[in-house]
């Protein structure tokens, strides 16, 4: 299948190349966008030259202008230096215990986020421990401990008389003698870098083993985020970034700067005060939104759904003659993946209206996987004519395929529905430049 994509792909890819006044032109506007995106000067200056140096000479794919390709290029690159895949915090297996310190300026989220990160380790069957070191600020602990409480989780706290570094030694200790594995110290920032706050950084790290210190920075520093996260790298090391507050209206420059400057994945960013209000990082979100270009990025995105227009026709023919099959199913699904998630193709498709509820249930990313493996676990036949499927057949596909024959008749189900509601909607399918391969 990728295959016959690609070979599609080049036919369709000799529309001229871009030349350098193209480049040019194109990246001023993506100088601004990133300047404006508050992404340091440095690194703008600096991605801007490697991008020109890339993209003078490349094919110019079809749909696309000259300029339009620039950004499309301009996009990846974001996307690559921002790490192409997500990472996490790296927990040691088992009832070892791992030792979590978040780290940064007074005011970014450190309280919010220990405990927003307690919340999902919890959630993922992990025991962990909230540890309360800002002895500086007495409403720092009570701010911990409601948190924790709000989550049914513990808060190891021993007030504001002890210092930090034997609070998070008997922590650990707590720790261990619970059974707990791992353990969450919450520190006090400075409103500025300050030696004192660094040199009471490293004595917790020193004295409890620290495994992952955690950054966290606010969106809305800008620029200064970089200054923070180098300041805080070379002093006392860190091994991953979390950006909060990035609900504000903020493009999040911050994210690019710090990647680029000190290379240190960012985990998690902070989309809001709730405690759920905590999502992984996800680089092409990211670079769209540093970009700031959505109108733009949606026609490269409409361009590239074009150049599979002749599997389109394809495609809507055998809707047409409902011999719509689960393989067309999966092939329409990885390709909306590909065009960059789901949602983001629905929001493009136009008089979806009251129907977009009820597609997005059905094309839901997250169990793509499973889909996949039904499918997989089908023959051909019972693939291109899913009348066949009777329960024996379910059963087996269930079998097949790791889930149980009720998620095999839901999926069924709605298929029938998905193929149903495809012909009811010929005008998604037909006409017009820009409509969208392969769904
Ligand atoms: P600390 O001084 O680093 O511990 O920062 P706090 O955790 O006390 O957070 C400072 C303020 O920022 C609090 O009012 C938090 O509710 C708020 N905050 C933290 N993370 C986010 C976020 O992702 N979005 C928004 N809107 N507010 C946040
Ligand atoms: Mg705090």
């Amino acid at each position: 299948l990728t295959e016959k994509l690609q070979n599609v792909f080049k036919k369709l890819r000799s529309k001229g190349r871009l030349t350098e006044s193209d480049v040019k032109s194109a990246l001023k506007e993506v100088k601004m966008a990133l300047l404006e995106a508050d992404v340091s000067f440095k690194v703008v200056k600096q991605f801007i030259n490697s991008v020109q140096e890339q993209a003078v000479g490349q094919d110019v794919m079809n749909g696309l202008n000259p300029g339009q390709m620039v950004i499309k290029i301009v996009n990846d690159e974001l996307v690559k230096l921002m790490g192409s895949e997500t990472t996490e915090i790296t927990l040691k297996q088992g009832n070892e215990i791992t030792v979590v310190m978040m780290v940064g300026l007074q005011g970014a989220g450190k309280t919010t986020t220990a405990a927003k990160i307690a919340g999902k380790l919890k959630a993922k069957g992990r025991k962990p421990l909230l540890v309360a070191c800002d002895v500086y600020r007495p409403a720092a602990i009570t701010q911990l401990q409601v948190n924790g409480e709000k989550q049914g989780i513990e808060v190891f706290a021993m007030g504001d008389k002890k210092k930090p570094v034997d609070i998070a030694k008997a922590a650990v200790e707590h720790a261990r003698g619970q059974g707990m594995n791992v353990v969450i110290v919450d520190t006090a920032g400075r409103l500025h870098i300050d030696e004192d706050m660094m040199q009471e950084l490293i004595a917790i790290r020193e004295a409890v083993h620290v495994d992952q210190s955690l950054l966290v920075v606010d969106a809305m520093t800008g620029q200064d985020a970089v200054n923070v996260a180098e300041t805080f790298n070379e002093k006392v090391g860190i091994d991953g970034v979390v950006l909060t507050k990035l609900d504000g209206d903020t493009r999040g420059g911050a994210a690019l700067s710090i990647k680029a400057i000190c290379g240190k994945p960012i985990f998690y960013v902070g989309m809001g005060e709730k405690l759920s209000d905590l999502e992984q990082f996800y680089p092409d979100r990211m670079a769209s939104r540093i970009l700031g270009m959505g109108d733009v990025m949606s026609l490269i995105e409409k361009a590239q759904a074009n150049l599979d227009e002749s599997k389109a026709k394809e495609m809507e023919q055998k809707m047409r003659k409902a011999q719509f099959g689960f393989d067309d199913y999966l092939e329409s699904m990885n390709q909306m993946k590909k065009m960059g998630g789901i949602s983001s193709v629905l929001g493009m498709m136009p008089g979806l209206g009251g129907k977009m509820k009820d597609l997005e249930g059905m094309v839901d990313e997250k169990d793509l996987a499973r889909k996949e493996a039904m499918i997989y676990s089908m023959t051909p036949a019972e693939r291109s004519n899913p009348d066949l499927l009777n329960p024996s057949r379910k059963n087996r596909i269930a079998k097949g395929a790791g889930v149980t024959v009720a998620e095999v008749n839901r999926f069924v189900k709605q298929f029938e529905q998905t193929r149903k509601m495809m012909k009811q909607m010929p005008g998604m399918m037909k006409g017009k430049k820009g409509k969208l391969g392969g769904f």
